[in-house]
């Protein structure tokens, strides 16, 4: 089977014209920078190969070396487009430097196949800035990196084979170089050109699904995780904890007297209280603890700690937000918080120690508000606490409105 190079030069070029027009329209469409620097890239690399291919040696020498030039740069900006995807900033003496040594090259370099070897080496560096750049974006799944990566990379390598075989083409002269490499060139553009809007979609996608993800799991008001982002990253801590033996502390925090703080200073003044003391609880956590806003004025942590630890950390929290000193216009205003701690052994489920964690709560409001309690026993299971529980009324369970009010 033999292929007129020129003819799958164009194709090739008509292909990735394409995908750069289908890339420009959609990155303006979704308001996403990077899909229209890829576009652009696309658009004039396709643009300047195929001037290229149709002028052929009836161009103007400088004419052609812009042409190659805009090409080099078409590859520059690929590499950048990705570098925008993660959130960097374009890099525009990159970006000129391939078009640049490629000007060099020609202006002084004479052998052919020497300035071939170059121009694929100018696009094997764009291509392996481009993989690297790929590479490091750590929040796909390991498998879909390596596909991210590979493509870029394989397109590197066929690009630095006339490196590798350099000898063998000046052996064959001119026409090997026109008609082989061409061919391979040619082929491998294109299903370079599709392979990498497969890997620029799948990474649109992976994102749009990591946003929404993480919308549905964020409390807005204190930009903690909600009660449902708490459980799954919990469950997450809890099963890793598990596999090194080792126990977590979960605790409640409830904030004391709150509807008296917002019939007394305003809804407003009151969710500031609440920002306030999400702050105070990250504050006064390690890195490594988990923290929530579960309910209204309810908040939840998930330390893998022991109980011991915990109760130390929650008395922290307490005292921390007791001494905040707030003061509105209409004067100071008191907050404290009560704070029930239950810890359980390895791999203890967060609904029981949640639940071991409500009657401590309970339990401090009880015995006057603005104090910790630890849970002195953990429900075996729960099942077994709530028929213990059951014959409490669901008013003494759930919120402890008599206790002290
Ligand atoms: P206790 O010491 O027993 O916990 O008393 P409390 O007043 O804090 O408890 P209660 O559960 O009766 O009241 C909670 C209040 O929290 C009622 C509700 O209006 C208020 N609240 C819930 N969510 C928000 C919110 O997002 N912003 C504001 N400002 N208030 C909220
Ligand atoms: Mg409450
Ligand atoms: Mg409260």
């Amino acid at each position: 089977m033999s292929f007129d190079p020129s003819t799958l030069y164009l194709f090739a070029t008509m292909v990735a014209g394409m995908l750069g027009a289908m890339l420009w329209l959609f990155g303006r469409q979704e308001k996403i920078p990077a899909l229209k620097w890829w576009g652009t890239a696309y658009l004039l690399g396709a643009a300047s190969v195929a001037l290229w291919t149709v002028g052929g040696s009836t161009l103007d020498p400088l004419v052609l070396l812009g042409l190659n030039a805009i090409g080099f740069a078409a590859c520059g900006m690929v590499w950048n487009a990705s570098r925008i995807f993660h959130g960097r900033k374009a890099n525009l003496p990159g970006l000129v430097l391939g078009p640049v040594a490629w000007i060099g090259a020609v202006t002084t370099v004479e052998d052919p196949a020497m300035r071939l070897t170059i121009g694929a080496g100018i696009v094997a560096v764009y291509a392996a800035l481009t993989a690297s750049e790929l590479w490091s974006e750590r929040r796909r799944a390991m498998q879909r990196r390596w596909i991210a990566m590979v493509i870029p990379v394989a397109h590197g390598c066929v690009l630095m084979l006339p490196i590798l075989v350099g000898d063998l083409m000046r052996l064959n002269g001119q026409n090997f170089v026109s008609n082989f490499w061409v061919t391979l060139f040619s082929i491998e553009l294109v299903l370079y050109a599709i392979g990498t809007v497969f890997v620029i979609f799948m990474m649109v996608s992976d994102r749009a699904v990591a946003v929404h993800k993480t919308a549905a799991s964020i409390d807005p008001l204190s930009g903690m995780l909600n009660r449902r982002g708490f459980s799954e990253a919990c469950a997450r801590v809890i099963e890793r904890e598990a596999d090194g033996g080792r126990p977590v502390t979960v605790m409640i925090f409830d904030i004391d007297h709150f509807k008296s703080i917002n019939d007394r200073f305003g809804h407003p003044a009151g969710d500031e209280i609440l920002k306030l003391f999400s702050a105070v609880v990250v504050n006064n956590l390690r890195i490594s603890d988990l923290s929530g806003r579960i309910g209204g004025e309810e908040f939840a942590a998930l330390l893998p700690c022991s109980l011991e630890e915990g109760v130390l950390v929650a008395e922290r929290v307490r005292e921390a937000f007791e001494n905040s000193n707030i003061t509105c216009e209409e004067g100071a205003v008191d907050t404290t918080v009560s704070i029930g701690v239950a810890g359980g052994p390895a791999g203890t489920e967060l609904e029981v120690l949640l639940a071991a964690a409500d009657t401590a709560l309970y339990q401090a409001k009880r015995g006057g508000r603005n104090r910790v309690e630890a849970a002195e026993e953990l429900p075996l299971s729960l099942e077994n606490w709530r028929r213990k529980t059951a014959g409490l009324p669901a008013s003494a369970r759930q919120k402890p409105v008599n206790a002290g009010a």
